[in-house]
C-alpha cells in the first residue's frame, strides 16, 4: 500500500516505507531472535521498533522490505526452532545464527565428551 505501484504494490497510502514497523508474528519474532535482531522474549511494540531497527541498518528507506523473506523462513518450516543439520548446513544465514552456532557449539562439546569416555 505504501510503497510506489509497480503492479504488486498499490501506493495508496501516503506514507513512506521508512516509517513502516514490521509486523511481528511468531516467525518474524522466532527468526529475528536467531539472527540477532532482538534479544526480546515477547512479541510486542518494542520487539517490532527493535527489529525495524536492526533491519534498517540494511535499509534505511525500507526497512521493512525483508519482512516476506524472514517470515517464509518460517512459513515454509525452512529454518528449523533447533538446529537441524539437513536445513542449516546449507543456510547461507548459518554464520550469524545463535541457534545454528549455539547447535554447532553444544554438539562439539558432546562429541568431545564421547571422546573422552
Ligand atoms: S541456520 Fe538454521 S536455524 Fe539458523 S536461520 Fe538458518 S535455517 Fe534457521
Amino acid at each position: 500500500m505504501v510503497r510506489p505501484a509497480d503492479g504488486i504494490d498499490l501506493g495508496l497510502w501516503p506514507i513512506t516505507p521508512s516509517e513502516l514497523v514490521i509486523p511481528v508474528d511468531t516467525h518474524i519474532h522466532r527468526i529475528s531472535r536467531n539472527l540477532g535482531l532482538t534479544n526480546r522474549r515477547t512479541a510486542t511494540w518494542a520487539t517490532a521498533e527493535e527489529i525495524t531497527a536492526a533491519l534498517r541498518k540494511f535499509d534505511p528507506d525500507d526497512p521493512v522490505k525483508y519482512d516476506f523473506a524472514l517470515c517464509h523462513l518460517g512459513v515454509s518450516r525452512d529454518c528449523p526452532s533447533r538446529p537441524d543439520p539437513d536445513k542449516c548446513e546449507r543456510c547461507v544465514l548459518q554464520d550469524v545464527c545463535s541457534v545454528w552456532t549455539t547447535g554447532r557449539e553444544r554438539e562439539s562439546a558432546k562429541k568431545a565428551r564421547e571422546l573422552r569416555l
